[in-house]
């Protein structure tokens, strides 16, 4: 099996890379353009591998993408590359347009050409994934959960920007008939993941006795998924998924916000104690603009079509997830001295 992942540099994506090259013996080519979010640490454990390789692409170079594409033959292609944080997407949403709008057509397009051309039978095997997020369908009431059917309604240019992406990707079907899968996840947490997202911020400000940052009053709630159960399923659905089909990925594990940061601060007042509880790092700041207020995922048709099952649950992938942050500094320091994890994202009109 033969497998081009885009984005491969960033937290997901160096996910799903180590689980094809490490658990599934697959053959990867990486396609990234190292943004401040690439980081080819992550791939360490694989990059010695005959296996894996790595190409230092913009997903929007459709010449480039083309040649790699044709060169390496893919038997499928993984579209993760993304422009992902929301904080950023609000201080300026063009490189979001430009890459997650026209790169994503731009790998639709050149994935189009090499599979018109492959033989009937290596055509029929050909699966595009395109990786999605929860957040285009918007955000949920106290009440209820986000399935493949809730009508898209984002709220921020991030969100948008992904929900044009799927669009495209679902026309990629209907129109040329491409084999094209999408996936809809929650947010995701586990390690190497960038330290500008609430989990890897909060741990590593609370191991340094730093201020604990906390949008608005904390409660808004997310639905956690561990990163290596989201890699075990975009493979499942690569694999096993029906073309033209959307299926969403969550770990039913909803959690408010502050409470995720509290159990940060148990975990580390445990392995780390500093004197004093770690909650009291706790400062609520200003809202993000157009905060979702929650968001929950119905994943029946994953664990009933697919039979998967979150590995993880919240306890048990956060305490992971912490302790790996303890004994992977080498990973994580470099990257905090790039970026402090100062606020981002605030505009003078926000709406609160
Ligand atoms: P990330 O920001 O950690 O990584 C993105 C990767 O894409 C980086 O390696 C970056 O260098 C690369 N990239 C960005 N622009 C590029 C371009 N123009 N050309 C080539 N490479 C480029 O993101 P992530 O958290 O790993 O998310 C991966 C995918 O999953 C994204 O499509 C995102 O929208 C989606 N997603 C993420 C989450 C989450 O919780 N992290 C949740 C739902 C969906």
């Amino acid at each position: 099996m033969r497998v081009v992942v885009t984005g491969g540099a960033g937290f997901i994506g160096s996910a799903v890379i180590r689980h094809l090259v490490l658990e599934k013996g697959y053959e990867v080519l990486n396609i990234d353009k190292l943004t401040y979010a690439g980081t080819l640490t992550s791939l360490r454990p694989v990059e010695a591998k005959l296996s894996y390789r790595f190409l230092k692409i913009d997903i929007c170079d459709a010449a480039a993408i083309s040649s790699a594409i044709s060169t390496f033959r893919p038997d499928r292609v993984m579209h993760l590359a993304a422009e992902s944080h929301v904080d950023r997407s609000i201080l300026g949403a063009r490189q979001f347009i430009e890459t997650n709008i026209l790169g994503s057509f731009t790998v639709l397009e050149c994935s189009r050409a090499y599979w018109e051309a492959l033989a009937p039978e290596d055509q029929s095997r050909f699966r595009f994934l395109h990786v999605s997020t929860d957040e285009v369908y918007g955000s949920l009431g106290l009440e209820g959960s986000f399935s493949e059917t809730t009508p898209y309604d984002p709220s921020s240019p991030y969100s948008a920007s992904k929900a044009a992406s799927d669009h495209l990707a679902k026309a990629w079907t209907r129109t040329y008939g491409m084999p094209v899968i999408v996936s809809n996840c929650s947010n995701n947490y586990g390690p190497f993941h960038f330290p500008e997202k609430l989990i890897p911020l909060t741990i590593l400000n609370a191991l340094e006795g730093k201020p604990l940052p906390v949008y608005g009053n904390g409660t808004n709630i997310r639905d956690w998924l561990y990163v290596e159960d989201h890699a075990r399923a975009l493979n499942l659905i690569a694999e096993q998924g029906r073309v033209g089909e959307t299926y969403n990925v969550g770990g039913r594990n909803e959690r408010r916000n502050i409470d995720v940061v509290k159990r940060i601060c148990a975990i580390l007042d445990d392995l780390r104690p500093i004197g004093h509880p770690r909650e009291e790092l706790i400062q609520f700041v200003m809202d993000r603009p157009g905060h979702d207020a929650r968001y929950a995922i119905d994943a029946t048709k994953l664990e009933t079509e697919l039979g998967w099952r979150a590995q993880e649950s919240f306890d048990t992938g956060i305490e992971k997830t912490v302790r790996w942050y303890l004994d992977n500094e080498w990973w994580w320091a470099p990257l905090r001295k790039g970026y402090d994890g100062s606020r981002l994202g605030l505009i003078k009109t926000g709406t609160g």
